[in-house]
């Protein structure tokens, strides 16, 4: 159900203002600190962004998707690590019990996740898996009402952070169909994470490696039947595609205003760069680049309110967003020259902010694959 347009335009004016007024200010502190202010992580418990897309029985906003990629849009107006604050709550880290999960699952954590009490991480990724996702080797070995867990997770956002983690782990024979998830609470023992990685840009958001050594994980905790983890892992994906990709729009839209202001202002050869068609074709570029990718985010969105599978449209929405908002960054850093290229303005450390969205979720060619696997299979 969505929400009434009153209540949801309220919602997108407060985000906008919250965005403008609290978020960007602090863009280079969280830059330097390589963390989010703990006030700021209240302040988004308070306006109940953890349980954006958790159903409003379970103490969430209950958005639809048209209205998530509405919000992730405003958030991209801003360095995208503060959208990772409460992103895996939302999305990868929630969406596998919301979509698999049995009625006391959802009991036990959904409430908890939507007021941002229980942080949660989505881990698929292993050091020996990445774009093959159904190689992974983290094993879960029955005995009786537990599963013993083993393995290493790797890249996961948020792990130091989290208390729940969805994890994927063997439980038959090799590919898709011997995957299963599982909910393990971050406190069982046996489960450890690492230190964060240092990483190219978006400081604030942190992945850490996650160990499992023989953690006791209660068999209630599987999240639907034993063998159905990828299937799952990979909704959760279709889902969470269309999310990165709203945000990869703000942040064009975003780097687009500080172009165009920033060539209204700064004055060469007598005249200010807006002047010169050179400039105005990266302009145009970057708005045509900007307006395509997000037709293709809000069409995904409305095709999956209305029921219908989206795995094409989610990895075309995804891929080209994630592309074209480089192209955006790389251009904005030409527009601004010197300037874009050091850190007063912010420009390179976008620049160096969007770089991710190509790798993770599947990168590019991943989404290429999907992108033509399922055109093939609909034209028979
Ligand atoms: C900051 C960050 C946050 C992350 N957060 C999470 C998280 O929360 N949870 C999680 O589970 N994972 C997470 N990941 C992992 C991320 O999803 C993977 O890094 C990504 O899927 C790619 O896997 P890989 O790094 O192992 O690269 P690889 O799979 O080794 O790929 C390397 C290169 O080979 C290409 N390639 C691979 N296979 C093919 C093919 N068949 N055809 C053509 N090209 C191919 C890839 O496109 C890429 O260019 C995160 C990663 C980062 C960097």
């Amino acid at each position: 159900m969505p929400l009434d347009p009153e209540t949801f335009d309220a919602l997108i004016d407060t985000v906008r203002r919250f965005v403008a007024g609290r978020l960007r200010p602090l863009e280079a502190r969280v830059e330097e600190e390589d963390e989010i202010p703990g006030e700021i992580v209240r302040e988004m418990r308070e306006m109940g962004l953890f349980g954006l897309s958790i159903p409003e029985e379970y103490g969430g906003l209950g958005l639809n998707m048209s209205e998530e990629v509405r919000v992730a849009l405003e958030f991209g107006r801003t360095t995208p690590a503060f959208r990772s604050v409460f992103g895996t709550n939302v999305g990868i880290g929630s969406q596998g019990l919301v979509m698999a999960g049995s009625d006391a699952q959802k009991q036990e954590w959904l409430p908890r996740i939507a007021s941002g009490e229980v942080i949660t991480s989505f881990a698929l990724t292993e050091p020996g898996a990445g774009s093959d996702g159904a190689s992974v080797q983290t094993k879960a070995v029955r005995e009786g009402e537990i599963y013993k867990l083993s393995g290493t997770k790797r890249f996961i956002t948020n792990a130091d952070k989290a208390s729940l983690f969805t994890v994927m782990a063997r439980t038959g024979g090799e590919g898709a169909h011997g995957v299963s998830a599982f909910l393990v609470p971050a406190d069982l023992p046996g489960v450890s994470v690492g230190r964060p990685e240092k990483k190219m840009g978006q400081q604030g958001a942190h992945v850490c490696d996650v160990h499992f050594d023989e953690a006791p994980v209660p068999a209630a905790n599987r999240l639907g039947a034993e063998g159905e983890g990828f299937k799952i892992a990979m909704r959760v994906l279709d889902r969470g595609r269309l999310h990165i990709a709203a945000v990869c729009v703000g942040i064009s839209e975003r780097l687009i205003a500080d172009s165009v202001a920033y060539a209204a202002e700064r004055r060469q050869f007598g005249k200010p760069l807006a002047d010169f068609q050179l400039i105005q074709a990266m302009i145009a570029d970057s708005q045509t680049d900007t307006m395509a990718a997000r037709a293709l985010v809000l069409a995904g969105a409305a095709l999956r309110d209305s029921g219908e599978p989206i795995t094409l449209e989610a990895a075309a929405a995804k891929y080209f967003a994630s592309e074209s908002v480089g192209r955006v960054a790389d251009r904005a850093v030409q527009i601004f020259g010197g300037a874009g290229y050091v850190a007063d303005h912010g420009i390179e450390r976008l620049y160096r902010d969007v770089r991710l969205f190509r790798i993770y979720e599947g990168t590019s060619q991943i989404q290429q694959l999907v992108i033509a696997r399922e055109t093939m299979k609909r034209r028979g």
